[in-house]
Formats: C-alpha cells, sequence, structure tokens
C-alpha cells in the first residue's frame, strides 16, 4: 500500500541555531527530557507539524497524545526519526514512515513491569472498591466499623483472562499466578514456550470471556483490536465478573461498557484509558460507583519514567545521526 502523499513545495525556513537538529516535539516536556535533551536540539512547537512544508526538520519527539500522519511526515523531506516516549505507537503511521526511509522508535521493556503493576493496582481496586472505600472512609458518615458494608468481590483463586499476552501481558500473569489465580490468555498466536512453568491455558477469545472472573486488556491498538470489546463481548461475561483495561481506551467501547456496569451486566471495570481520553466531565461513567478510572498511569513511577525518558533520547539522538535505534518499531 502506497502511504506517500505528494511533498507540497518546500519553504525556507532559516535554522535558528544551525548546529542542532531541529525537532519538533510536545510543547510541555517532562523535567526528565528538558534535562536529558539539554544543548542536543532544537526544540520546535508542536504546531510546526502542522505548518508548512519545511526541509529544516530533523527529527519529532512525541508522547502518544497527537497523531503523527503520513501527510505529516511527507511534510518534512529531511526527516529522520522519529522518537515516541512509551511503547504504544498506534498514533504513528509506522508503514508510512517505514517508506519514507523514516526511523520510528519506542520504549518497551523499561514499563513493562511498572505497567504490569498498575493493572493488578485497577483489578484489586475494582474487585476490593478500594476507591469507594476511601471516599467513604474520608466522610462524615463514617462513624463506626459496619461488617456489611462495601463487600467486593475476591481477587485471589479466582480465573483471570488476559487478552495480549505480550511483554506487558506476561508479566501480568506471574503477578497472577502469586494470587494462585487460574490464567487464560487470548492472542492471535498461542504462546511456543513459557519460561517461568506457568499455568497458562490458550483459548478463544470468547471462552475467555465466558470463563475469567476478570478479564484484563492489554493488546495494542491497532485496526483489528479496535471496538474488541463490544456489547456482545461484555454481554459474554460472567455478571460477576470485573474488565480492566491498561491497553488504549478505543479497544473496548465505552457506550456499551457504560451500559454493562450501569445495568450490572458485569460486576465492575477498572480503566487506565479511556475513549476519548479524557472523557467529558459529563460522562455517565464518571458518576458510575463499579468503575475505578486512573488518567492513563500506566508507566507513571518516577524511576520509569526516567527510564523511558533516556531511552526516547538515545533513539532520538541515534535517528538524527542515521545509525540503528536502541528500540525501533519499524
Ligand atoms: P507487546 O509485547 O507487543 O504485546 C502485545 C500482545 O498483544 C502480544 O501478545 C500480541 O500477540 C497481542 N495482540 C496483538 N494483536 C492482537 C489481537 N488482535 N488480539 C489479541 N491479542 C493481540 O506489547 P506490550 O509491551 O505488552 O504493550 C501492549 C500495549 O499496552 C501497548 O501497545 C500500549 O498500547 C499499551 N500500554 C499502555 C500503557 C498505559 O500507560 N496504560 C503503558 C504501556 C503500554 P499476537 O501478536 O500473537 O496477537
Amino acid at each position: 500500500m502506497k502511504y506517500l502523499c505528494p511533498r507540497p513545495p518546500i519553504l525556507k525556513v532559516e535554522p535558528l541555531s544551525p548546529s542542532l537538529p531541529r525537532v519538533i516535539s510536545d510543547d510541555k516536556l517532562s523535567d526528565n527530557l528538558y534535562e536529558l535533551l539539554e544543548g542536543k536540539i532544537e526544540r520546535l512547537p508542536w504546531a510546526t507539524i502542522d505548518g508548512p512544508a519545511d526541509d529544516s526538520v530533523d527529527g519529532i519527539l512525541t508522547f502518544g497524545h497527537h497523531a503523527v500522519t503520513a501527510a505529516h511526515m511527507a511534510n518534512f523531506p529531511q526527516l529522520k526519526v522519529v522518537s515516541n516516549y512509551g511503547v504504544g505507537v498506534d498514533h504513528i503511521e509506522v508503514a508510512a514512515a517505514t517508506e519514507l526511509g523514516i526511523s520510528v522508535g519506542n520504549t518497551p521493556d523499561v514499563l513493562t513491569s511498572t505497567t504490569a503493576d498498575m493493572a493488578l493496582s485497577l483489578m484489586l481496586a475494582a474487585a476490593r472498591r478500594v476507591c469507594e472505600g476511601d471516599q467513604y472512609a474520608r466522610c462524615s458518615e463514617f462513624k463506626v466499623f459496619d461488617p456489611a458494608y462495601m463487600l467486593g468481590t475476591e481477587v485471589h483463586h479466582q480465573t483471570v483472562g488476559i487478552i495480549g499476552l505480550g511483554r506487558i501481558g506476561y508479566q501480568i500473569a506471574r503477578r497472577c499466578a502469586a494470587f494462585d489465580m487460574e490464567i487464560l490468555y487470548h492472542k492471535r498466536t498461542q504462546l511456543a514456550d513459557n519460561p517461568d512453568q506457568l499455568n497458562l491455558t490458550y483459548t478463544s477469545l470468547e471462552e475467555l470471556l465466558n470463563r475469567s472472573d476478570f478479564v484484563i486488556v492489554i493488546c495494542p491498538l491497532t485496526d483489528e483490536t479496535t471496538g474488541l470489546i463490544g456489547t456482545q463481548q461484555l454481554a459474554a461475561m460472567k455478571n460477576s465478573a470485573v474488565l480492566v483495561n491498561v491497553a488504549r481506551g478505543p479497544v473496548v467501547c465505552t457506550e456499551a461498557l457504560t451500559v454493562a456496569l450501569r445495568e450490572k451486566q458485569i460486576y465492575a471495570a477498572g480503566l487506565d484509558v479511556t475513549d476519548p481520553e479524557p472523557l467529558p466531565r459529563e460522562h455517565e461513567l464518571l458518576t458510575l460507583d463499579n468503575v475505578t478510572i486512573t488518567p492513563h498511569l500506566g508507566s507513571a513511577t518516577m524511576q520509569t519514567r526516567r527510564k523511558m525518558a533516556e531511552l526516547t533520547v538515545v533513539n532520538l539522538m541515534q535517528g538524527l545521526a542515521g545509525e540503528p535505534l536502541a528500540h525501533s518499531v519499524s
């Protein structure tokens, strides 16, 4: 498939610092990134990406909040690299970049265990009503311990179904094994080996949904996975089941999930990502007690964000130098 767009005429822009590579980046970066990029590049505002064609742009640094399309990349004939701060690259047209000879880098591995921890946090929080309990403990109605209030659902010795058993999914499985859970998984290809001898069972998506007490979604967002969990899939889950999404918002259909939670077709949900993100403040999902929502915190620890920043900058500088990237997507 051809991704190349006709390149518009070049508008010459004189570089401010001719010696430094010119890189379009998100306007607000983390302190780590500011520090690591200091003196290495000339940063251009994000709006540059929608500006006129420019042959002085060498790189793009992105967080995953904004799309980087074939048309954008075709506008910068000297573009060598798109370096993404994060593992998910669904916002970048990678095939188009490859066709244009542009390297795309991301930051897998360094965030794997941290994101798996977040999946477990949401699973436990949703099952054991941690956020509701926190609210209640702070309010004036809480006067005395009541053995009947806020009963949740058990996690240990239950069945978990993991959709997308890749780097992060596997680490989720290891953690679930420590909770004595039965572990089902679904992906397009069955695992060839199982280095930790975990008791993993490969199933179809339908069987996983039917059998699981907890369904954890951690596959990439692609054409194939957009809307993977909709009305039909939610109906296939147990009424007592908890859905956790730490992948990307559009993998789960927001409206179908809202109905399922409102009508108690499933017990609860834990969401680190939503579609759209953030949800409109008046969205019904934000009013429901049986959903726990975090603002895309999967990799958000001080230690992991530092490692992600380092790898993002390594990829960027390697790409700008025309070298192979430490972590290349394409
Ligand atoms: P990975 O190692 O590439 O694993 C992805 C897994 O998804 C693989 O097992 C893959 O197996 C499976 N998969 C792909 N297409 C599928 C489909 N159509 N149906 C079912 N399974 C499918 O990636 P990772 O490092 O674990 O990261 C996974 C995703 O997590 C990222 O793409 C990102 O979007 C998300 N993420 C979110 C956060 C956050 O902050 N919430 C943080 C990090 C990552 P097959 O190829 O065999 O299908």
